[in-house]
């Protein structure tokens, strides 16, 4: 009891000298403290989701070579066309990885939201993923080259914005990957292994090594054969995730 008749102050009760109690002050910052750790938990599991994401995306590597590959590319701003203007960079390098690395998930994604697009988001969307129909002379002439072609400005003659340029080194790799499209159909025709990629591959083949090999130049050419036995119409792809470059043959 204080001279005055006043209780003593609760704060003297735990110990804190003096009328005034510092205690509340601590009190509260540990209800403070307990908040912000648990504001930390989602930040954290977030953290947790995306680096258990990018390890199942690099199959347990922390970056397999063709990532870094293509980080560096786009660091370096080999997103420029020859054709022109700026493509590429950062982002176009996200949206490639995630293209070449959850394809099926992508194509799936897509032909859920292509219904309910508007018709002018609808066609945004395939000038940006494009493909011309090629003769199977044609498609064979491409395998079969044995020297670089460099062709620029090909909007004149094929009506895409994105389609500028088709720049392969003689004769180009090929790598053939099981085709998502088909596969993301329950019905779906066969053979699975139609997607002819040209020039480059090492990424697919890096990310999915079960789905997709290097295939040799008469292996190309005799699928590419077959698939025009068989009826079925090849097509010059270009995307712009893929650097707006021609970058397959589809069967
Ligand atoms: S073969 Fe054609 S349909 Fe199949 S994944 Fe390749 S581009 Fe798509």
């Amino acid at each position: 009891m204080y001279a005055s008749g006043r209780s003593e102050p609760a704060a003297a009760s735990h110990g804190v000298q003096g009328p005034f109690s510092i205690r509340t002050p601590m009190v509260g910052g540990r209800v403070l403290e307990g908040r912000m750790m648990w504001l930390l938990v989602p930040v954290a599991v977030l953290l947790s989701a995306i680096a258990a994401l990018w390890l199942t995306g690099e199959r347990g590597h922390l970056a397999l070579p063709s990532t870094r590959a293509a980080w560096r590319a786009a660091r370096s701003g080999g997103g420029r066309g020859n054709g022109g203007g700026r493509r590429g960079g950062v982002l176009t390098a996200v949206h490639g990885y995630v293209y070449g690395r959850w394809t099926e998930q992508y194509i799936r994604l897509f032909r859920r939201l292509a219904p309910r697009m508007d018709p002018e988001a609808r066609r945004a969307w395939a000038d940006r993923y494009h493909g011309k129909v090629l003769p199977t002379e044609l498609a064979c002439a491409i395998i079969r080259l044995d020297h670089d072609i460099k062709r620029t400005d090909l909007e004149h003659v094929i009506p895409y914005p994105m389609a500028r340029d088709i720049l392969l080194k003689g004769p180009p790799a090929v790598t053939l990957l099981e085709c998502p499209c088909r596969l993301g159909k329950p019905e779906h025709c066969e053979p699975t292994r139609v997607c002819m990629l040209v020039g480059g591959g090492d990424f697919t083949l890096d990310h999915h090594p079960t789905k997709a090999h290097r295939a040799t130049q008469q292996e190309a050419l005799a699928l590419l054969q077959a698939e025009h036995e068989r009826g079925h119409v090849h097509t010059a792809y270009f995307k712009d995730a893929c650097d707006s470059k021609f970058y397959a043959i589809c069967n």
